[in-house]
């Protein structure tokens, strides 16, 4: 179909009004015409029958043509012809033929045939005889015709003619009408210019004038125009805060912790952030990935069937939901999908690997845990039977199972204090003290304590700190860092030997340590592992000398509390050697 022509609304008004004029004009005039031009064949056809009738009436009485032409004189017309001629249509006399004998029959003239059958008769036709245009009029008196005519020229015509006062009236009222017709169409079209403006402004996105309502008419129009542009900005307004609402939306996509990603139901993308393509970079362990390449991967089969199915389901008016966790390359993901109304699906991936790591370690931990604390509870609960079983033991047995209890309870308080300070480190940090220390003093008390054990293994203790090394921090925990170093080297490095505590740098915001004793140490693959929760190098040997594998892992936690690095490695004298870093000043908020 081809495009409709535009017409302007104002021209369709005058185009509509100036046909309905001209068509109404038009039939009026016609019929006026022919009303008038009846009267005036009429009136001429009155005259020639009077004319005529006089003729006749003295050819009755006298039979005479000789005076006919003086009579013809008298009438006060010009140029009137008259011919009689009898009922055979023979041409008896003319006065404009001096020869009638020359002339043809005249039976069958149309006014003749006419007034044969209806006493009258006329016709305007050129003259054979003459050569001029006449209008003929017959009339039938029994014995013969006689025909007055008259030389159909301009006055004839302009007798004929129609008034054209009438046409003069016609075309005034007309105007005026057509001016009506303007000044109603402007007012009309002036309302639907301004209608017309709004919405060609509406659909630029242009600012609408507020005086566009003061300039609209008060009328029907007017009320629609208004009532249309009510809405209009009503739904502008819903526009803007929709707009808002999205920007809002988009923005908390853009930085939310999850990848997200939006299709349709074509599976376009819509909407994707950068985490998105990151994480399916990773999953996908590739480069150059879009978003759409999840619905090519085996990996995310689950949540694509999941969406296939859910887009070829009929039901609607429901949201439907999808979750599953996946792991890929080291890493753990919870995938979340969800399918709307319009087809359209988002898809959410949150790296959970931390979380998840968490959940596993705490599983491992709380194994552990039991299996620590299993081993000296089974060797109290052996001697106490031994000790109940058998009554006649001696007291020196009973003592020495007594002892050995007593040995193995120390130890279960001490895996069961040193468990309880790693919690506390990972679960509720901010609940330590803080308070100015001076490390000096704390090293000294702490030589002091362990002064028995050092001698007992002829162990020599050097503290080399700078003067004044004072941090803010907690004691228990500073405490913790020290005295696990210098029992694991009592422990581990064995006797005779040299324990060296150095500060050897200070920043604007830490000191530098460095720890060693020149011991064994341990093989180098250790070296990463020994921080760990229950690593032991070798699990006989640190049994028996009580270790639990948690010191160091709880020296880890203590440094970081207190916004430090620690690194473990094996000295060039072989000995075990703690390079770390402490902060001068920590706070209760320091997250691990
Ligand atoms: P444990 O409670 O078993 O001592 P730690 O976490 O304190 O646990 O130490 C982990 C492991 O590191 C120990 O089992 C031990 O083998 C090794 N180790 C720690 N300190 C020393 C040291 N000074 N010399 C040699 N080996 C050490």
């Amino acid at each position: 179909m081809g495009q409709k022509t535009y017409i302007p609304y104002k021209t369709r008004i005058i185009v509509t009004f100036v046909s309905m004029f001209f068509l109404f004009a038009g039939t009026v005039t016609v019929y006026q015409y022919q009303r008038e031009k009846e009267t005036k064949i009429l009136s001429i056809e009155n005259t020639l029958c009077q004319y005529s009738d006089i003729i006749f009436n003295h050819l009755n009485k006298n039979n005479d043509y000789t005076y006919v032409d003086s009579l013809v004189e008298l009438f006060p017309v010009e140029n009137l012809r008259v011919t009689v001629i009898d009922l055979s249509g023979k041409v008896l006399f003319d006065n404009a033929v001096r020869d009638v004998k020359e002339l043809d029959n005249h039976g069958s003239r149309p006014e003749i045939l006419s007034a044969k059958s209806n006493t009258k008769g006329y016709n305007i036709r050129k003259s054979a005889t003459t050569g001029k245009e006449y209008f003929y009029f017959a009339k039938n008196y029994e014995n013969l015709f006689v025909r007055s005519s008259l030389i159909y020229n301009i006055p004839v015509i302009n007798q004929l003619k129609v008034d054209t006062l009438f046409i003069l009236i016609t075309a005034i009222i007309f105007i005026v009408f057509l001016i009506i017709a303007l000044f109603v169409a402007d007012k009309l079209g002036d309302s639907i210019l301004v209608l017309k403006n709004f919405a060609i402004n509406a659909k630029n996105n242009k600012e609408q004038q507020s005086t566009i309502i003061d300039k609209l008419p008060n009328d029907e129009l007017g009320v629609i125009a208004q009532e249309i542009i009510t809405l209009y900005s009503d739904i502008n307004k819903a526009k803007n805060i929709l707009s808002i609402e999205r920007e809002k939306l988009n923005n908390h996509f853009q930085y939310s912790s999850k990848g997200i990603a939006i299709f349709n139901e074509k599976r376009e993308n819509i909407f994707v952030n950068p985490l998105f393509i990151q994480y399916i970079n990773i999953i996908l362990t590739k480069s150059n990935v879009v978003s759409e390449d999840i619905f090519k991967s085996k990996i995310f089969k689950g949540v694509i069937g999941f969406v296939d199915k859910k887009l070829t389901d009929n039901s609607k008016g429901k949201i439907y939901n999808y979750n599953e966790n996946i792991e890929s390359n080291g890493k753990y993901f919870e995938i979340n999908a969800s399918v709307f109304f319009d087809k359209s699906f988002e898809i959410s991936i949150a790296d959970i690997t931390k979380d998840e790591k968490r959940r596993i370690l705490k599983h491992e931990i709380t194994g552990n845990i039991a299996h620590e604390l299993k081993t000296p509870v089974t060797i109290v609960k052996g001697y106490l039977e031994t000790i109940t079983e058998n009554k006649d033991l001696e007291s020196e047995q009973s003592d020495y199972f007594l002892s050995r209890s007593i040995e193995q309870i120390n130890r279960l308080v001490d895996i069961i204090n040193e468990i309880s300070i790693i919690s506390k480190l990972e679960e509720a940090p901010n609940h330590y003290e803080i308070e100015e220390l001076n490390l000096n003093e704390i090293l000294n008390n702490i030589k002091i304590y362990l002064g028995v054990k050092l001698d007992k293994k002829n162990i020599i203790l050097h503290i080399n700190l700078f003067e004044g090394v004072i941090i803010t921090g907690n004691k228990t925990l500073i405490h913790s860092i020290f005295q696990n170093l210098i029992d694991n080297s009592i422990k581990y490095a064995g006797e005779n030997t040299t324990i060296e505590i150095n500060t050897y740098l200070e920043d604007d915001t830490h000191y530098y340590f460095s720890y060693r004793d020149n011991g064994p140490g341990i093989p180098e693959e250790h070296i990463q592992r020994i921080f760990e929760r229950f690593y032991r190098v070798s699990k006989g040997r640190s049994r028996s000398t009580g270790g639990s594998g948690l010191g160091l892992s709880i020296v880890k936690n203590a440094v970081q509390f207190h916004k430090g690095v620690i690194n473990a490695k094996i000295h060039k004298n072989g000995g075990l050697e703690f390079v770390f870093s402490l902060g001068k000043k920590s706070d209760r908020v320091n997250k691990l």
